[in-house]
């Protein structure tokens, strides 16, 4: 019998929820531009209208201070874009906030991440003090989980000690909404991009918040949609499945606790299974759903492809956006090194894990490294290592 697959990956992307499958189809059958007066456009517009309402109610923002986007790719794309003349950037943030800050043209000012991965506010009192002129025009931007470790930032007092230094706030929730309750004036942020395909919505819409008053810089010009934030026609329908997925998710959040023990069971079974397999974060503040555990020595990679083979999908440490798998750069800026950071595999639970999802992936993991440790093992007794056990760093070669 052929056994379905087990989708370990919803950091990367969750499935459509149906409820948002729903919603996407019935609005895919309107004609109406938001933007025209008649009735068919003022339906349309009703619709884009009810989500900005809702993702305000969920994120405690205002319903004007929503902008529509493509995703967070474009939503982060939009805020460095806005003419800072400083940016105070993390190593851990996502490509998509860190390539076009450097692009910016703005100087770029690091702050290092502690061994568990978090910015402190000491190490932005630090990099403020060493360099006050950079506070002119300044943004901070913070994530607030990160997407291959799961590390919760702490962003209420760091935004706090920012925004008193006059320091504008963008924190990237991608991984963070939907999965924690995210406030957004709790949290001290000024600017918030969310996407909807990480919660169950569809890919190709998400959503950056905007303090009234906020300038930005538009990407997209050549209409007045959005207030002139972002020109172009509405994806409707993406919109209206991304609104029925973040109501659902924000419906879900009390069982976050339930996902947090069906993790931690994992990772108990996992390092029983190999005592020496490191799981990244695991005594920092982290999303219940997400593991980065590395076999020192294994390239993440071959564990991928082998999961996947077992039929099973997780991911690898690295962003792996055109199909290769790099080293992971925020595992590097955590200080871990290469036997490490390049072994690190991702594992994302949804709320439609089940506990024989978990039991199966466990099971391909230790029967992957029984088989992994036969071959090293073998290697080593040919090369000369008679029976000795094989450690890490030979694994390293090996793999
Ligand atoms: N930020 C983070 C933390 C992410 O995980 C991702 C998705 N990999 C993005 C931004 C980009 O989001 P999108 O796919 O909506 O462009």
């Amino acid at each position: 019998m052929i056994q379905p697959r087990v989708y370990l990956d919803h950091n990367a992307s969750a499935p459509l929820r149906s409820a948002a499958r729903e919603k996407l189809i019935e609005a895919l059958e309107l004609a109406g531009n938001p933007s025209s007066v008649h009735a068919e456009g003022r339906f349309a517009r009703r619709i884009v209208d009810e989500v900005r309402a809702a993702i305000a109610d969920v994120l405690n923002a205002r319903p004007d201070e929503i902008v529509f986007t493509s995703g967070a790719t474009e939503a982060n794309n939009l805020v460095m874009a806005a003419g800072w003349k400083s940016i105070f950037l993390s190593g851990v943030e996502h490509d998509s906030v860190a390539v076009p800050a450097h692009a910016s043209g703005a100087r770029i000012v690091s702050l290092p991440v502690t061994e568990h991965g978090r910015v402190t506010v000491e190490t932005l009192a630090k990099a403020v003090e060493a360099q006050p002129c950079a506070l002119d025009r300044a943004l901070l931007t913070l994530q607030a989980a990160n997407n291959e470790t799961g590390i919760l930032q702490d962003l209420e007092p760091v935004f706090s000690f920012a925004r008193a230094a006059g320091i504008t706030t963008h924190t990237d929730a991608v991984q963070f909404a939907g999965r924690l309750p995210f406030d957004r004036e709790r949290a001290g942020a000024d600017l918030v991009s969310i996407s909807a395909h990480k919660l169950g919505g569809p890919k190709g819409v998400g959503a950056l918040v905007v303090r009234d008053g906020l300038p930005l810089r538009p990407l997209l010009v050549g209409g007045g949609q959005q207030r002139y934030r972002r020109a172009g026609t509405e994806a409707v329908a993406l919109i209206a499945g991304f609104g029925a997925a973040l109501r659902e998710a924000a419906s879900e959040l009390d069982r976050r606790d339930q996902i947090g023990a069906l993790r931690d069971s994992m990772e108990e079974t996992l390092l029983q299974t190999c005592p020496d397999a490191l799981i990244i974060g695991q005594t920092a503040a982290r999303l219940p759903n997400t593991t980065a555990i590395a076999v020192p020595g294994y390239r993440a990679e071959t564990m991928v492809i082998q999961l996947d083979l077992a039929g099973i999908a997780v991911g690898a440490g690295a962003a792996c956006s055109s199909g290769k798998v790099s080293q992971s750069a925020v595992l590097a800026a955590m200080g871990l090194g290469p036997h490490i950071a390049g072994a690190a595999i991702r594992i994302s639970l949804g709320s439609s894990t089940s506990p024989s999802d978990v039991r199966r992936f466990c099971d391909a993991w230790a029967a992957i490294r029984h088989s992994q440790s036969i071959r090293h093992g073998l290697h080593a007794y040919r090369a000369g290592g008679g029976g000795t056990e094989v450690g890490a760093d030979r694994t390293a070669q090996g793999d």
